[in-house]
């Protein structure tokens, strides 16, 4: 508490040290001297030659980042535009390819074409958003597993939680907010992001709507990903004319970089000029014209999502049929939870050592004591690797016993 900014960060940077020289440091991996795919190079602080691994750790779920269409569309915007939008998008730095990504995106969400609006990330979609809507007579009402951008999003309005997915707690807040904020905004997760599992979200619609709230769902895990067309968790509760507000991510499923909102044209209309990062923040660059097609690859090629929802079955069975804990997963995250942090630190550099790149979760990334390897799935997996990822995990838990039957 007594240390300036200045000397926190020098602390901070002994503490790192420690951990590298200690072989701890399960962060500081460079990846990927081959761009991002199912397998990758890694070099660690314990094994600094590059070393051909497996990959569970990738957003990219369609592998589109690798798409040659895709690459091609965005090499032709870069041809036509150049590299950079050269301004924000409200003096100067709206081109047309952001015009038609974002009248692609309405259109993909069934919506007029007016009802997107593109960020330079999913992060900053949610944080300017809500940022940007929300003050001090309204509420935000999160259930505790969203995304920290939406948290940074809600720095000044106010903010209530409610338990993971747990209805009663929502509705005993809902009801007591019902008279004392304007606003009453309930915001969750599609798919959230280190459990994969579901939004509770008829449930939670039913009752925002009975209490005269709204609901904003962040779906960037879901979308391109989920659903008979890969509109995502909302397209399976067949929710996507009910929700107020969909937030989601250009840079996950659809292989790029950045974030939209999709909503009514008036709330569209108002954050062109009242989110900060509209007015005050450059927008993306002329590779995004690579969007275009990726988007319209879920329609035109569904064989990606169909690959890799095989892909996602045949692996939480081999990791159940070894006896490891994935929890409640409905998509393309898997975790395998052990629970003890030591543990999980000693099972993901175990897992690198064996040639498999898994991204180890600690606090305060999930609660203590729920810490896990996190797993994410992509289209281009193929068999071989998920045999030889699934033995690898067989091998951490006969050396460390991490499976539910062997967890003491
Ligand atoms: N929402 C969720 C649920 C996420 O998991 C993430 C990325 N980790 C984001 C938003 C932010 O997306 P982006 O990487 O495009 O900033």
């Amino acid at each position: 508490p007594d240390l300036n900014a200045f000397e926190r960060a020098e602390v901070f940077q002994e503490f790192t040290n420690y951990m590298e020289e200690n072989g701890q440091m399960n962060f500081r991996f460079m990846t990927s001297i081959n761009g991002c795919g199912p397998e990758m190079w890694v070099t660690s602080p314990f094994n600094k030659t590059p070393t051909k691994c497996i990959s569970l750790v990738s957003n990219d779920y369609l592998n589109f980042t690798q798409h040659p269409k895709v690459k091609q569309a965005a090499i032709e915007g870069i041809e036509k535009y150049g590299t950079g939008a050269g301004a924000s998008p409200l003096i100067g730095g709206h081109h047309d390819y952001h015009e038609l990504l974002q009248r692609k995106i309405s259109k993909f969400f069934h919506r007029s074409e007016d009802s997107a609006l593109i960020f330079t990330t999913g992060y900053t979609a949610n944080s300017a958003t809500l940022l940007a809507l929300l003050k001090k007579e309204d509420i935000a009402i999160l259930d505790m597993a969203v995304h920290a951008s939406v948290y940074e999003g809600c720095k000044e309005t106010n903010v209530k939680m409610f338990l993971h997915n747990d209805l009663e707690t929502l509705e005993r807040i809902l009801k007591d907010a019902h008279d004392k904020f304007l606003t009453r905004l309930v915001i969750i997760d599609g798919v959230y992001s280190q459990d994969g599992d579901l939004a509770k979200m008829e449930e939670i619609l039913k009752l925002t709507k009975q209490y005269g709230g709204f609901l904003m769902v962040d779906d960037a895990h879901g979308i391109g990903v989920l659903g008979e067309t890969g509109r995502g968790a909302i397209e399976i509760f067949n929710m996507l004319d009910k929700v107020d507000i969909i937030s989601g991510t250009l840079s996950k499923a659809f292989g790029h970089v950045g974030g939209f909102i999709v909503a009514d044209p008036k709330i569209i209309n108002f954050l062109k000029f009242q989110s900060r990062q509209q007015v005050f923040s450059s927008t993306s660059t002329p590779a995004a014209a690579g969007l275009l097609k990726a988007i319209d690859l879920i329609d035109e090629e569904p064989q990606w999502r169909k690959m890799l929802m095989e892909n996602v079955a045949y692996f939480k069975k081999g990791l159940t049929d070894l006896g490891l804990d994935i929890g409640n997963t409905e998509s393309a995250i898997i975790p395998v939870k052990i629970g003890d942090a030591h543990k999980t630190g000693d099972a993901g550099r175990l897992l690198l050592k064996a040639g498999v790149y898994a991204n180890t979760i600690v606090y305060p990334g999930v609660a203590r004591k729920n810490a896990r390897i996190r797993t994410s799935l992509m289209a281009t997996h193929t068999r071989d690797h998920l045999d030889k990822a699934l033995s690898a995990f067989e091998y951490i838990d006969q050396k460390l016993h991490i499976s539910s039957t062997k967890r003491e």
